[in-house]
């Protein structure tokens, strides 16, 4: 279903939303957000914005359902390694990397464990958000080992007996900290992207991307 206006999709909510927001409105679009809308559209400009979960945006851009989205790498690679699992459209193109969300994917264990490097992984169990990137990485270094997908609070599973290890999120690492973990490998760096639909767009709505990714240039050059 393809629509003459240009179709964004954004977190909604979360650590993305606020900078999504404001480097959509540093680029001159004009957006009222109030209300709790799915789709809200620019007041000067052919564009609807899509406000969703985080984890739906790498697969609406996938399915072509949206032209546009920012996503977190962490989350668009994990999504694009299960899809390739399952058979289903993986492809996207990556506009820019954007300014803001930066944060890396790290194994940690409690904190008074020996840790001499990725084989003391060996036969573990680590919970994660990320069984994919994570079996991947563990793939390459050739090391056997289980996981426990957990959707949330995976700081603490080790100390609630459910793993070993978890594999989660770092940016300052005051949570792994707080809950007696350090870091002990880092497995992957991300920031947020801008993303696009793979597939042909319309004269205008080419048009329309090109401005913004002068705009966004700009906006990014003007705060480094
Ligand atoms: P949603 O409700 O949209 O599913 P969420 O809880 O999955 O939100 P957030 O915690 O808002 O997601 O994080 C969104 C993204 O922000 C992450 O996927 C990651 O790319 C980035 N990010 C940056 N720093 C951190 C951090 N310290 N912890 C978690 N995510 C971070
Ligand atoms: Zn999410």
């Amino acid at each position: 279903m393809q629509t003459q206006r240009l179709r964004i999709a954004i977190q909604k909510k979360g650590r993305l939303a606020k900078e999504c927001q404001e480097l959509l409105k540093r680029c001159g679009v004009k957006i009222n957000y109030t209300g709790e809308r799915l789709v809200v559209h620019a007041e000067n400009m052919p564009i609807d914005l899509l406000l969703v979960r985080d984890d739906d945006i790498p697969g609406l851009i996938m399915d072509g359902v949206v032209d546009l989205g920012v996503i977190g790498e962490n989350e668009l690679e994990e999504v694009r390694l299960e899809r390739i699992k399952l058979g289903e459209p993986s492809q996207y193109q990556l506009l820019r990397r954007l300014d803001f969300g930066g944060c890396r994917l790290s194994i940690a264990l409690d904190k008074d464990q020996n840790y001499n490097g990725p084989q003391d992984l060996a036969e573990q169990r680590i919970a994660t958000t990320y069984p994919n990137i994570l079996k991947a990485y563990m793939d390459k270094q050739g090391v056997n080992f289980s996981t426990c997908m957990l959707n949330g609070s995976v700081e603490v599973a080790p100390r609630a007996g459910l793993a070993d290890a978890i594999c989660d999120l770092v940016s300052t690492g005051a949570t792994l900290e707080a809950n007696g973990l350090k870091e002990a490998e880092v497995i992957f760096r991300s920031k947020a992207v801008l993303i696009q639909r793979e597939g042909s767009f319309s004269e205008e709505k080419t048009a329309l991307i090109e401005r913004l990714l002068t705009r966004m240039q700009g906006v990014i050059q003007a705060k480094e």
